[in-house]
């Protein structure tokens, strides 16, 4: 057995909490491939289904790979409790489902991972769910958008692709003066760099596809805070409903869970020496990344975050055409809009993940045709920058 010592550190907790030793003295995590589980009686069984003894029961309750990726995940985040789910969209729509009803509303960072829009706009709307949009920096903003209906206060930071922060403890104290929850999506950052609750922040949600698993092999999501809001409301949505993850899904982000810190720093690392050679080019306008001196909110980062996160984002002088250029000049990196890989990757977000946006709408969102978004993988920083020279310095 494996018991959790709370002065564990994160590397700590992120190697050796969740798992419970089973008689067999296996070393690593067993995936447990079973949809059901079996009753020593008919009295255990309905004791069991009538919740008077703990115990598994059917997968889409409970499952040990699944219970050993939440523990672990709980124990870094700093949270009671955590439940796993099929996708990052899984864990947002759980989150809501289970946490709002009809006639609330949401008031949301507007710089969110795009289906987070959609599902707030198209589908939230339907169940009587309305969502106001801010500017994630703009503290007085958010304050001006609640309502006396408002529940709860979404946040993604840093913000996709432009790494502008919203201040989690400031966003925090807000919702708690208007009785409202604050959620964050700690996609971006992970609990190596980022710790929500501890800002005082209620919710974390987590797509797991991202860095936790770290390798782009799968798709997961998390959601973690109190017993209460996330071990019964969200959890009951999860078992009933059914987007929970599955057990090799669960296996492949304990086991990525293992090297997140290592990793988070090494992204970090590397991200930083690429975004001050990219603020020194002379085809690169501006350079938007956390850890650079000329980033606006370079104090909050080094307040909220433990390193800047491996997302750069840049415009280059000459718009679409330039950028394309750059894009296609790459030999190595990844023309992929995916991020939190060890593969290197890069994306023009004004032609894809921000394609369906108007002009006007992307110009106000302040992402502009020669903007290229980076997600730094964990190649050596010299190749990833010379596959990058080789479009910047035709320019
Ligand atoms: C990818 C992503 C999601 C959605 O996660 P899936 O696992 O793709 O469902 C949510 N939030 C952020 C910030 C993301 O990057």
């Amino acid at each position: 057995m494996n018991e959790f010592d709370p002065e564990w550190e994160l590397a700590t907790r992120a190697i050796r909490v969740g798992h419970h030793r089973t008689p067999e003295m296996e070393h690593s995590e067993p995936i447990f491939a079973t949809s059901s589980f079996v009753f020593g009686s008919a009295a255990e069984a309905a004791a069991r289904f009538a919740g008077d003894e703990p115990g598994n029961i059917y997968a889409r309750f409970t499952n040990p790979t699944v219970r050993a990726f939440e523990q672990r995940l709980a124990a870094m985040e700093g949270g009671e409790c955590c439940v796993a789910t099929a996708s990052g969209m899984a864990a947002i729509l759980a989150t809501c489902m289970g946490l709002l009803q009809q006639g609330d509303h949401l008031v949301s960072s507007r710089s969110i991972f795009g289906s987070t829009t959609v599902l707030f706009d198209k589908y939230l709307t339907r169940f009587g769910i309305q969502t106001s949009y801010v500017d994630l920096a703009d503290i007085p903003a958010w304050e001006a958008a609640i309502r006396p209906e408002t529940r709860m206060l979404f946040v993604e930071t840093p913000s996709n692709p432009l790494t502008a922060l919203g201040d989690i403890r400031a966003l925090a104290d807000l919702a708690h003066a208007h009785d409202c929850l604050l959620v964050v999506d700690n996609c971006f950052c992970t609990p190596a760099l980022q710790r929500p609750l501890a800002l005082g922040a209620d919710v974390v949600v987590h797509s797991a596809t991202k860095y936790l698993d770290g390798q782009g092999r799968a798709l997961g999501g998390a959601v973690v805070g109190d017993a209460q809001r996330v071990g019964e409301e969200v959890f009951g949505v999860l078992r009933t409903a059914g987007p929970t993850m599955s057990p090799f899904n669960a296996w492949i982000f304990l086991k990525g869970l293992e090297t997140l810190e290592l990793r988070m720093q090494a992204h970090s690392a590397a991200a930083q020496q690429l975004a001050e050679w990219l603020e020194g080019h002379p085809a690169v306008e501006r350079v938007y990344y956390p850890g650079l001196p000329s980033h606006p909110q370079h104090e909050l980062a080094k307040r909220q975050q433990k390193a800047p996160g491996g997302i750069v984002a840049f415009d280059v002088r000459g718009g679409r055409e330039a950028a394309w250029q750059v894009i296609d000049s790459t030999r190595m990196l990844s023309i992929t809009a995916n991020l939190g890989d060890t593969k290197t990757t890069i994306t023009h977000p004004a032609s894809t993940t921000h394609g369906r946006l108007s002009e006007e709408q992307r110009q106000a969102a302040g992402i502009g045709q020669g903007l290229i978004r980076v997600a730094v993988g964990l190649e050596a920083v010299k190749d990833i920058q010379k596959d990058l020279q080789r479009g910047l310095d035709a320019l």
